[in-house]
């Protein structure tokens, strides 16, 4: 079947952030076109899969998505035993299903979702073309395209920042059930992780890009010392990784012609600079998102005005401290020093000096 070409909203993306905002403006009653590029959502996997259980407020039960339950994180600071938080209740997912199952909830609520289909290219008049030529002109475009969105560099709200990322996947050897963060003046800019997933560990490091050449050697560095304490299994079962924007939110919404944008998850810079979350940002941003353009289709003129409020409400003084505290560790590389420990620990959400004032 031939897709609307003049919608009253398009999606571009159906990762978390796209299939909850399709899902909200579909079940308004508003004609909705998504596209996604990807055979199908969430695959394949670019994500360490821990969600915080807070998410089911959006997601609804985790139990059918959930690969194990987390209870506490291990930070470890440079080659110091590990310093535990308890209380840090969460959940490592499949993420592939939970992405599919917000698509499926998008089409079940009446949005048209279009997977191998993606965008190629918006014209001023927000005109938005897609890779099979197709042309569709929305009301207003939903930009949920991930990182690196289209979407937002058409209205000049594009990511800045990023931490690129390398992530493998072997097996677990010992059961675990906390996130263990590695955090060390080689891992510039970022940090490792050993997220298990019940039977499996997804073991990954970030860097800021200009160490991005270190991504492979410290990687299989912290793969090596895993295998030598016998945690983890030497063969490598799968390899992924991404940019993750870490510059802050960048200003969700604008226009093309008489085509109103948003932006919403990744696309918005909603991620967190510091540990690199976004699912939780996505899912809530989303469903704003679309719960906005219905309103403001439906004659509400500061809907829009409201939706930038809204998320700074929300994500406003998170996303501050996080960019301080980011900018803190950063700040010791100057002049080829390097973060003391304490800076490490000043950088990281798992210490109170992260929270202090
Ligand atoms: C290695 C790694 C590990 C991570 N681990 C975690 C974690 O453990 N927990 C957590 O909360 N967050 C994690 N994140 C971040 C999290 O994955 C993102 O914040 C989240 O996916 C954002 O959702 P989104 O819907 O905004 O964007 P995305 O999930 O990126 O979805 C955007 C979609 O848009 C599509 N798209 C892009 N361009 C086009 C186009 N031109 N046409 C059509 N479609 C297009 C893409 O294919 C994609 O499916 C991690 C990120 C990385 C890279």
């Amino acid at each position: 079947m031939m897709l609307s070409a003049l919608p009253d909203v398009l999606v571009v993306g159906l990762g978390p952030a796209g299939s909850m905002a399709a899902a909200q403006a579909a079940r308004a009653g508003l004609d909705v076109v998504a596209i996604e590029r990807k055979q199908r959502g969430g695959a394949p996997v670019q994500c360490a899969e821990f969600v915080p259980n807070m998410v089911a407020r959006e997601f609804g039960d985790l139990g059918p998505v959930a690969a194990q339950p987390v209870a506490r994180m291990l930070s470890f600071v440079e080659h110091a035993a590990a310093d535990i938080k308890e209380n840090f209740p969460g959940a490592m997912i499949d993420r592939a299903l939970f992405d599919t199952i917000l698509a499926e909830r998008a089409e079940a609520a009446g949005a048209d979702c279009r997977f191998t289909t993606a965008l190629s290219a918006v014209a001023a008049d927000g005109t938005v073309r897609l890779a099979d030529g197709t042309h569709v002109r929305p009301r207003i475009v939903i930009g949920a395209d991930g990182p690196r969105s289209r979407i937002g560099r058409a209205i000049g709200a594009r990511n800045r920042d990023f931490v690129e990322t390398r992530q493998i996947t072997a097996a677990l050897l010992e059961a675990h059930d906390g996130t263990d963060i590695f955090l060390s003046a080689e891992i510039e800019g970022g940090y490792g992780w050993l997220f298990p997933r019940a039977g499996v560990a997804n073991i990954g490091l970030g860097l800021r890009p200009e160490a991005r050449h270190r991504l492979k050697p410290l990687l299989t560095s912290l793969h090596g010392k895993l295998i030598a304490e016998g945690r983890v299994g030497r063969e490598v079962l799968s390899v992924t990784g991404g940019p993750i924007p870490v510059g802050g939110p960048v200003s969700p919404r604008g226009g093309l012609g008489e085509t109103a944008v948003l932006l919403a998850g990744d696309a918005a810079g909603l991620t967190n600079p510091v540990t690199g979350a976004g699912i939780s940002a996505a899912l809530q941003s989303g469903a704003l998102a679309g719960a906005a353009a219905a309103e403001w289709l439906g004659g509400d003129e500061n809907a829009l005005t409201d939706y930038g409020e809204e998320l700074e409400d929300l994500f406003g003084a998170s996303l501050s401290r996080a960019l301080k505290r980011r900018r803190g560790v950063l700040a010791a590389y100057r002049s080829g020093g390097k973060p003391r420990p304490e800076d490490l620990r000043q950088g990281w959400v798992g210490y109170p000096e992260y929270w202090a004032a």
